[in-house]
């Protein structure tokens, strides 16, 4: 039988790094390197490598050529990821669920016609990842049933990779390596990918926005991922709350998303962060992603602004509104706050 990894691993991620794809080690499809903050540290979720030291998810990928060789010296058996939305996109097609509504997605809305370019077959056995040109779309957690769209600040698993459940390694198809021309996001997938106007008008009514990366919006999502990092599994109470919290947590921040408060991809990539922080992703992956892909449509549906008093409800986001006194209507102060884009 052969080895539970693949023994070219370091030579593969040296590949991808040499082809100017930034790389970073894996430990199954988690990030290797020790998390350099953790629920507590005021930088937790904020810090994107700026204090200088590893430990930062997808922000650690590197072409650094002695950077790659170092990891992988250190890590020989660490799986592959590759980040997205630099030299390429991907589109993540999970299982038998995803092939179909891509499948369906593209005879009614592209003419039937397949996505070509690079793809390779998950270690799950059923996925696939479809290599398209990078569009500077946001990424999307289910833009279809089944199917994420990973781009800026997110990594896929590449070959030869190994999934951690299943053993298998991901593979690139016959004749659709990486030197094949990447494939093309069809305008009407793109244009599902592709922020609306009048939704965000329409989100932005019930209170005047903030930009994105407001204070308010910042002290809500590190007390949100910490939350539901430190979340409780099974081992620890019979039946466990992280899939609760993680959906109560994920529909809070979307709320703020959709009310221009949060940025979405920065808060899908805090969420699926947490997620695995909490063992959730590692345990019942799939369940996981139905949870974030729920919880954000019902989260976008009900926007959300900046409250009257940021600092006491940023202290304790989830405390409910003892009268109506206590929250008051948010009035915009526009010298206290960012102007309006
Ligand atoms: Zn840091």
């Amino acid at each position: 039988m052969t080895a539970p990894w693949s023994p070219d691993l370091p030579e593969r991620a040296l590949d991808y790094a040499e082809r100017g794809i930034p790389v970073l080690p894996l430990h199954g499809k988690l990030p290797r390197i020790p998390a350099a903050h953790t629920p507590g540290d005021p930088l937790y979720g904020q810090c994107k490598g700026d204090c200088g030291r590893e430990g930062h998810g997808v922000h650690d990928a590197t072409t650094d050529p002695d950077q790659v060789r170092a990891w992988w010296r250190r890590w020989s058996h660490a799986n592959i990821g590759l980040r997205t939305g630099v030299r390429f996109d991907v589109i993540d097609v999970d299982g038998p669920q995803g092939r179909r509504s891509l499948e369906r997605f593209l005879a009614d809305h592209a003419g039937g016609l397949p996505i070509g370019g690079p793809r390779v077959r998950t270690g799950s056995g059923a996925g696939w990842h479809l290599y398209v040109a990078p569009t500077d779309l946001p990424d999307r957690i289910g833009v279809l049933e089944g199917v994420d769209y990973r781009a800026a600040d997110r990594y896929v698993v590449a070959p030869p990779s190994r999934h951690s459940h299943t053993g298998r390694p991901y593979v690139w198809y016959a004749d659709r390596g990486l030197d094949t021309p990447l494939g093309e996001v069809p305008p009407a997938l793109r244009e599902r990918l592709t922020p609306r106007p009048a939704e965000r008008q329409q989100a932005l009514a019930p209170a005047r926005p903030a930009e994105p990366g407001h204070p308010y919006g910042r002290a809500v999502l590190a007390a949100e991922t910490a939350r539901i990092a430190g979340a409780r599994g099974p081992a620890q109470g019979r039946g466990g709350q992280r899939n609760q919290v993680l959906w109560e947590a994920a529909r809070n921040l979307y709320n703020l998303v959709a009310g221009g408060v949060l940025d979405e991809a920065q808060v899908a990539d805090q969420l699926e962060r947490a997620a695995g922080d909490c063992g959730l992703l590692r345990d019942e992956p799939r369940q996981t992603q139905r949870t974030l892909a729920s919880a954000r449509k019902v989260g976008m549906a009900h926007p959300r602004g900046v409250p009257e008093r940021p600092a006491s409800a940023a202290r304790s986001p989830q405390r409910p509104q003892q009268d109506a006194s206590h929250h008051p209507p948010f009035r915009p102060r526009d010298r206290e706050l960012p102007a309006e884009r």
